[in-house]
């Protein structure tokens, strides 16, 4: 049977080359890690259903950045048709926590109009004994940036999960109130397949129908 899901929301994760980026998407997507990684990754894009609410799913597109992380190498659409995304520092690596603002700044000149969603990752929880960041530094950057922040490991397949579902449920909540809107001609939220049910945004679909997108 085909899945059914209301939105789709589009995220992208970024930040400084090695900082375990591939490797999140990898294990969020199809549950596994090697060592080894690629640092060219052949696919840009994974998706995977996540329950935001009893019966409700969004289908999360996400992209990777495919070996492009050096700042302004990233295009523009990459930024501009996300709603959320993924900020990932590598613990046990200070220049890479040194980059974050610079991230925000990159990702902000290239958005406007629109806005994107942050989560703050300190990845590589695995490696305690190396790590070169606090969590209190870490909370206190993510509160600078107006972001939340959360420490995840792909190797253990530590708060993997949870980082994908805050950020998911932080833009669900901020589509509710209505501080984020559907927009013709957008990638970063589209509406789905939802049978029975007519929603009250503008591209609302019939009941029972899939609509073009
Ligand atoms: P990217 O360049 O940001 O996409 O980074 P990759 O996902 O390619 O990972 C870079 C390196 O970090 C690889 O050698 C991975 O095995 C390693 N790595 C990724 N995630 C973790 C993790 O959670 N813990 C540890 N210890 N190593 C990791
Ligand atoms: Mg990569």
């Amino acid at each position: 049977m085909e899945a059914i899901w209301i939105y789709q929301f589009r995220l992208i994760v970024i930040g400084d080359s090695t900082v375990g980026k591939s490797c999140l998407l990898r294990r969020f997507t199809e549950g596994n890690f090697s060592d080894v990684s690629d640092p060219t990754v052949g696919v840009d894009f994974f998706a995977r259903l996540v329950e935001i609410e009893p019966g409700k799913r969004v289908k999360l597109q996400l992209w990777d950045t495919a070996g492009q992380e050096r700042f302004r190498s990233i295009t523009r659409s990459y930024y501009r048709n996300s709603v959320g995304g993924l900020l990932v520092f590598d613990i046990t690596n200070r220049r890479s926590f040194e980059h974050v603002q610079d991230w925000v700044e990159e990702a902000k000149m290239h958005v406007h109009p629109f806005q994107i969603v942050f989560l703050l990752v300190g990845h590589k929880c695995d490696l305690e004994s190396k790590r070169q960041v606090t969590r209190d530094e870490a909370e206190k950057m993510a509160s600078t940036c107006g972001m939340k922040y959360i420490e995840a490991s792909a190797k253990n397949a530590v708060s993997v999960e949870e980082s994908f579902t805050i950020l998911t449920q932080e833009i669900y909540w901020r589509l509710k109130k209505g501080d984020i809107s559907i927009q013709e001609g957008w990638e970063g939220i589209k509406s789905g397949f939802v049978p029975n049910v007519v929603h009250s945004s503008e591209e609302a679909v019939k009941p029972g129908r899939r609509c073009s997108c």
